[in-house]
């Protein structure tokens, strides 16, 4: 099984019907690049930068981060490089950082400690902006929950790029700024946010946690961790169609996306981009290379209307059959 996927490394993503489809690596670090090669993903869809600023004492200055970015833009020679600004707090803490969060999964994470350190911030966006002159660069803006956290963080962008005008240092005018859409009210509330931002990520580990209120990594409320909640499935359906409705580029990182017992009803709901661990990513291709669409789409339109979990589950084997 293993040998018979590795064969289709080099193979396109395209359905049945001839839809080409975006695989993309989700990595944690530069050294991640090798096992990407491997698996024939065509861009990085979620680079958690988070992960160089953890286990270690002190924090990446500009340079190190900009080495660090760079290094995997000329990787992956042009290719599309998504780098979400770091997402720390919850449950990824600094070290030595004093966080007694009541509820850090509702805290200050993510942008909310970006937009609160603006030092930190600034020299993350100015080691990001540095590398996009060796790649296919796009900035990914994780957990955000309403407009003005956009308009700062655009502010943020415009003054970093302005000191490297001053300092005559390089870098693409033009990156793409995208959100992540990882907490219900930014799904609700979409139209605004895709006037503002070039493209979509769907967060899908984070909408779920948040829009059934169960802590991800919480193993007492586990069993009510459920992907296949209506209410999960509207919404993942809603944001993909309204996206898709406005042109707006939109993609899933979250795990969901590497199941390949999704694939298929994500492919229905109108998915055309999927992030994911390079070691998920051929088996999913393969769901890819044998899925038809027009059989597919109202099968899964069937499954997102329904709210019987056995009358789903009949239709969910159906659709993956
Ligand atoms: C998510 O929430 O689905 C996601 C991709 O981000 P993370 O898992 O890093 O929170
Ligand atoms: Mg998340």
């Amino acid at each position: 099984e293993r040998k018979k996927l590795q064969r289709l490394k080099s193979v396109a993503a395209v359905t049945l019907d001839g839809t080409q489809i975006d695989l993309y690596a989700n990595i944690e670090l530069p050294e991640d690049i090798a096992q990407v090669k491997e698996s024939g993903a065509t861009g990085i869809g979620l680079f958690r930068s988070e992960f160089l600023f953890l286990n270690r004492d002190d924090l990446p200055g500009e340079d190190e981060q900009f080495e660090a970015y760079r290094t995997v833009a000329v990787k992956m020679h042009k290719l599309p490089v998504t780098i979400r600004t770091f997402d720390l707090g919850a449950d990824k803490s600094l070290k030595g950082s004093e966080q007694v969060a009541t509820n850090p999964a509702l805290g200050l994470r993510a942008i909310r400690l970006s937009l609160a350190e603006p030092k930190m911030f600034h020299k993350q966006l100015r080691a990001i902006l540095r590398a996009s002159k060796y790649g296919d660069v796009r900035i990914l803006v994780p957990m955000l929950s309403n407009v003005a956290e956009i308009d700062q963080t655009l502010h943020y962008i415009e003054y970093a790029k302005q000191t490297l005008r001053d300092d005559k240092i390089q870098f693409d005018e033009h990156i793409k700024v995208g959100g992540m859409i990882e907490i219900p009210a930014a799904a609700l509330c979409l139209e605004t946010f895709m006037r503002k931002l070039d493209f979509l990520s769907i967060g899908t580990n984070d909408l779920i946690q948040y829009t059934l209120a169960v802590d991800r990594i919480d193993d007492a409320v586990a069993h009510l961790y459920d992907p296949f909640h209506p209410a999960i499935l509207w919404l993942i359906s809603h944001i993909i169609q309204s996206a898709n409705r406005a042109k707006v580029p939109v993609s899933i990182c979250g795990e969901m996306a590497g199941d390949k017992q999704f694939t298929r009803l994500l492919l229905g709901i109108g998915l055309q981009q999927f992030s994911m661990y390079p070691s998920q990513l051929l088996a999913v291709k393969n769901q890819i290379l044998k899925s038809h669409l027009p059989d597919i789409i109202p099968l899964a339109q069937k499954i997102i209307k329904t709210d019987q979990p056995e009358k789903m589950a009949a239709l969910l084997t159906k659709l993956n059959d």
